[in-house]
């Protein structure tokens, strides 16, 4: 599904990722781990095509993508859920998801078109917290419900592969669980993940881990 060869990018005269290589098939969660400076968000910025100047390849199902835009690459089937979820703070939990579903994407998943209404029962049932929320505002929420918010948000977009930045980061632990069990569900639903994080919230339920270090890939585990 995604294949990443030998990609390096650059921040100015700084490089920040050397030749690095990884793929993730379809309906797999790959963990991507790393301390803080290792290259992790830059790597998931590039494949989605928000990274900095960039060499080598990035492959989304037998497609060269590495020059494509990044509104591009999201109508193809990739969903990015940022470390600081980006949200529309004054908009409610409704129209953030509203917003993303109006996006000119074609819904496919499959070769069945999911409507809007659908989209958003498949959400709630995956976040059944954000349902009476709808009328929140994001910024009334607590950090573990935007969180919620922004996966949610980004699975409007219907993604084939969900590509997501800490997403446990700073949360309360209860809400950590409802985070796992929901992206665990997605998995069992064959979504394709590819996850960063340093906790190792989830990297026991993968099926790679892959280490970052000083943005190369080191150790390819699997648990
Ligand atoms: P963290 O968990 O702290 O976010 P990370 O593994 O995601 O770390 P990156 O944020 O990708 O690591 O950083 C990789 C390297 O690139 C670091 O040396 C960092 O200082 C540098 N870097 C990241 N963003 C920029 C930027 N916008 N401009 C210049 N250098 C950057």
């Amino acid at each position: 599904m995604l294949e990443v060869r030998g990609l390096s990018a650059w921040y100015g005269a700084a490089q920040a990722l050397f030749a690095v290589s990884l793929h993730v098939g379809q309906g797999e969660l790959v963990v991507l781990e790393g301390l803080n400076g290792a290259g992790k968000s830059t790597l998931l910025q590039s494949i989605i095509g928000l990274g900095p100047k960039l060499q080598g390849e990035v492959i989304f199902q037998g497609r060269q993508i590495v020059q494509c835009p990044a509104h591009e690459r999201s109508r193809l089937g990739l969903g990015f859920v940022p470390e600081d979820r980006r949200l529309f703070a004054e908009l409610t939990v409704l129209e953030n998801l509203l917003v993303a579903a109006r996006a000119p994407l074609v819904h496919v998943r499959g070769e069945q078109r999911v409507s809007t209404k659908q989209q958003l029962e498949q959400v709630f049932a995956l976040f059944p917290a954000l349902q009476p929320m709808q009328k929140r505002r994001a910024l009334e929420m607590s950090g573990g419900e935007q969180q919620m918010l922004s996966i949610a948000r980004t699975l409007m977009t219907s993604p084939t592969l969900l590509l997501m930045d800490e997403p446990c980061e700073g949360i309360a632990p209860v809400l950590v669980e409802s985070i796992r069990d929901a992206l665990l569900q997605l998995k069992s639903q064959g979504m394709s993940l590819l996850i960063a994080e340093q906790n190792a919230l989830l990297a026991a339920h993968a099926d790679r881990v892959i280490t970052l270090v000083a943005g190369q890939t080191g150790a390819h585990l699997t648990p």
